[in-house]
């Protein structure tokens, strides 16, 4: 039985030694390699740290940083990626929060260390590597492991202030990459295209399931995210099939109508998650590869990965102002839906809260109590025994043929005239307008205006003409603001708050 991300990792090394396992632009790593890294850099770390103790990698996305995450999980500690480009204060703000000991780094971060205020022990992994293996400390960090150990702490995004890690076990981890390789038929012929940054979870859907069959894990560097040429010519050149991505890293493709330079024709798998997809770029995908299977993964950081997944049938025809269902719980889950009064929500139309249950539940945010409390709760509808159940602070609703759909972010349900307004919703019909690309809709409170943020050809008055077709007039937003580009934060989502400022910082300069 696997207990330890390790076995999988120990099993594609003795089942296919030299398969590569890992590769980016400049290195590549066998499994055979990047076990005897791993084993090397834990066996440095075990005379640093106690067990389940945090390890804050501070470097790039890139193949070697693997082999350091894998490095620390058999020191039975558990990673952090920490990315060098965020903010000496927030850098610092996160090592605080983990009350780290160490900082793994490379030996040209060194300077960069120093701004954060860092008074931990600083761990260079170019000299780690160097460590004898030591095969009997090893070995007993593993005899002393239990599955409910951490593996990771995940920072969310900062938009609530302090960052809060959100910590996931070995078993959670464990029991969404089982059912996902295996509802997804991943195999060791993949050849998975990595677009997430590692301090995102959507990379732990690169990671695991590449290592639980041996397939290959190509990290793709992050600048070709601007280059749409540069990142098709690789997913061509590297044969990748697999794609587990951010909906705007799609959506980066099918806005410059990207296939028309080249179609990487090894692709037969593309799963996105993280934000509504909008059905026309989905479609403009599903054009181009037209025998791929797509999936719709819905869920947060806090259970690990995904709770929900919706295959779109190849035969499905999806018009463009239709939205997707997130579908049904991964086995071993149960999603639900509670409302105000914390009761059960089955009928279909009504709104209520994403709820989840089950091994997938991450352990909480990391030395944060008080705020692991406010959502990691005791499952109101059970009264007989502890059971823990996650509120995502989603709110979904339930169609006819009860198929689950995520609405809105709690916070983004406004009231506006009067009238309760999912913000979510209006954005659904202005994104499936002809001529519009990409669409955000913010409420500024104090002003009592929607305000419509768009990329694409139409002006304001006709983008409320066509609106009017579709939504109640209290429902039309009251500003549109055209934008080039739609900013997204590192986590692939659009950056509302950026969006924001730059507006108001136009309106203060007229
Ligand atoms: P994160 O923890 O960064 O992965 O963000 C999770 C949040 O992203 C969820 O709580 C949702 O608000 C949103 N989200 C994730 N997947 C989807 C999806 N397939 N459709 C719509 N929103 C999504």
């Amino acid at each position: 039985m696997v207990q330890n991300v390790l076995d999988y990792l120990e099993a594609s090394a003795a089942s296919c030694p030299q398969k590569t396992a890992c590769e980016d632009l400049e290195d590549s790593y066998t499994y055979a390699e990047v076990l005897h890294n791993a084993r090397r850099i834990g066996s440095a770390l075990l005379e640093e740290l106690p067990q389940n103790a945090p390890v804050p990698v501070l470097m790039e996305k890139e193949a070697w940083t693997l082999n350091v995450f894998m490095g620390a999980v058999c020191a039975g500690c558990f990673y952090t990626l920490v990315e060098p480009e965020l903010p000496a204060e927030r850098i610092g703000s996160i090592l605080e929060t983990l009350n780290a000991q160490v900082l793994v780094t490379s030996r040209r971060r060194e300077r960069q260390i120093q701004k954060t205020g860092f008074t931990g022990k600083i761990l260079f992994a170019e000299d780690l590597v160097q460590h004898e293996a030591d095969e009997r400390g090893l070995a007993k960090r593993r005899t002393h492991a239990c599955d409910t150990d951490p593996l990771y702490a995940i920072f969310t995004s900062g938009s609530t202030g302090a960052p809060k890690g959100v910590v996931v076990c070995h078993r959670s981890v464990i029991d969404f990459t089982e059912h996902f390789t295996a509802i997804f038929g991943f195999e060791r012929e993949d050849v998975i295209g990595g677009q997430a940054p590692f301090d995102f979870d959507v990379s732990v859907k690169d990671i695991y399931p590449a290592m639980k069959v041996g397939a290959t894990l190509e990290v793709i560097p992050k600048k070709f995210f601007s280059v749409p040429k540069k990142l098709l010519d690789f997913l061509d050149d590297r044969k990748v099939t697999s794609l587990t991505w951010a909906v705007s890293a799609l959506c980066i493709i099918s806005m410059l109508k990207g296939f028309r330079y080249k179609v990487p024709s090894s692709i037969r798998r593309v799963m996105f998650s993280g934000e509504v997809m909008p059905v026309k770029h989905l479609n403009y995908w599903r054009e181009y590869l037209p025998e791929a299977l797509y999936v719709n993964l819905y869920g947060p950081t806090e259970i690990t990965c995904n709770c929900t997944y919706y295959r779109i049938d190849k035969d499905q025809v999806l018009s463009e102002d239709a939205q997707l269902p997130v579908g049904e719980a991964f086995p071993n889950e149960r999603v639900f839906l509670l409302d105000e009064e914390d009761q059960l929500v089955r009928e279909a139309g009504r709104l209520g809260e994403i709820c989840v249950v089950g091994t997938a539940l991450a352990l909480g945010y990391y030395r944060n109590e008080e705020k692991t409390r406010q959502v990691f709760v005791q499952n109101p509808l059970n009264k007989c025994y502890p059971e823990l159940m996650y509120r995502t602070g989603d709110l979904g609703r339930y169609d006819e043929q009860g198929d689950l759909y995520y609405v809105t972010r709690k916070d983004f349900q406004i009231k506006h005239m009067g009238h309760r307004i999912e913000l979510g919703e209006i954005e659904a019909a202005f994104q499936s307008l002809q001529g519009i690309e990409r669409v955000c809709c913010i409420y500024d409170e104090p002003n009592t205006k929607i305000i419509g943020f768009y990329v694409g050809t139409l002006e304001a008055k006709e983008i409320i003409r066509r609106l009017t077709e579709k939504l109640p007039r209290f429902m039309i937003p009251n500003i549109f603001h055209k934008v080039e580009y739609m900013p997204v934060t590192k986590n692939g989502k659009i950056d509302r708050k950026s969006l924001m400022e730059d507006y108001q910082k136009q309106q203060r300069h007229g």
